[in-house]
């Protein structure tokens, strides 16, 4: 059955809607990428998590799963102060199943898959020498990449390239979309500026994520440059996924005086 042209209309708005943290806050910082929501975030999730799983196994078996309790221990006491933070911009993560882990590796590395699976690599800690203001950076980072659901972005994005988005519609049930909409909707995916905006967008929430929970949000700025400073024989691995440039540091700066009355009223 075709849809009606409004009803199609109204679809397409809400596959490319800004997500609904869209409403400007009196203060902490704003994020409004639009970016294509194809592939439903349960089935993004239940991925996510199964990858996930695997990654621990393979750790496990070498011995490398949480060999030190008292890491192990930190990093979560920092995200369990973090995460409660996200529900402003992703009001679903708060019956996620979040998980921290800490893999024992030399590379100067952290990830999360959708979904709130956060993996630290012990090298990020210990090589860089990270604060607990430097480590709730990254991990409130991270959980930013969570929170606004940039892994099901990129899934989307990939699915529309890979076998073209008529194909990925019918496959999730979306019927007969309007197809200038969806025409739009692969251009805009395709043509967005993604992964730095991605980056920009996880930069912000991750330092008012960080200055809610009571954590000096100007350590993002200090995390970089200590990043940038390891480099050498074997870069950190961070930069190949989150890539780095000069203007990051300079945006942190700009944006600190939306989040540093939060870290301030949070009176660690
Ligand atoms: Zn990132």
């Amino acid at each position: 059955m075709p849809l009606r042209p409004f009803a199609a209309l109204s679809l397409a708005a809400a596959l490319l809607a800004p997500a609904a943290f869209a409403q400007a806050p009196a203060e902490g910082v704003e994020v409004r990428k639009p970016w294509l929501r194809l592939v439903p975030e349960s089935m993004v999730n239940q991925t996510a998590a199964q990858q996930y799983a695997q990654m621990k196994q393979q750790a496990q078996a070498k011995g490398r799963l949480n060999p030190d309790p008292a890491q192990t221990q930190r990093v979560r006491a920092i995200a369990v102060r973090l995460i409660p933070q996200g529900e402003r911009f992703h009001p679903g993560a708060r019956d996620w199943r979040w998980e921290v882990n800490v893999v024992e590796s030399p590379a100067v590395n952290a990830f999360v898959l959708p979904g709130g699976k956060i993996m630290v690599y012990s090298g990020l800690i210990e090589r860089l020498k990270l604060t607990d203001d430097e480590l709730a950076a990254i991990v409130g980072h991270e959980i930013a990449h969570a929170l606004l659901e940039h892994g099901r972005a990129r899934m989307s994005e990939a699915l529309v390239k890979n076998v073209g988005i008529g194909v990925a519609a019918a496959y999730f049930g979306l019927g007969d979309l309007g197809t200038a909409a969806l025409a739009q909707a692969a251009d805009l995916a395709i043509t967005l500026p993604y992964s730095r905006s991605h980056e920009t967008d996880a930069d912000l929430v991750g330092i008012e994520l960080a200055a809610r929970a009571g954590y000096d949000p100007r350590a993002a700025i200090s995390v970089w440059q200590k990043m940038a400073q390891v480099g050498g024989a074997q870069p950190p691995e961070l930069l190949s996924t989150h890539p780095a440039n000069a203007s990051r540091i300079r945006e942190l700066e700009e944006a600190m005086p939306r989040v540093l009355p939060l870290y301030q009223a949070a009176g660690r």
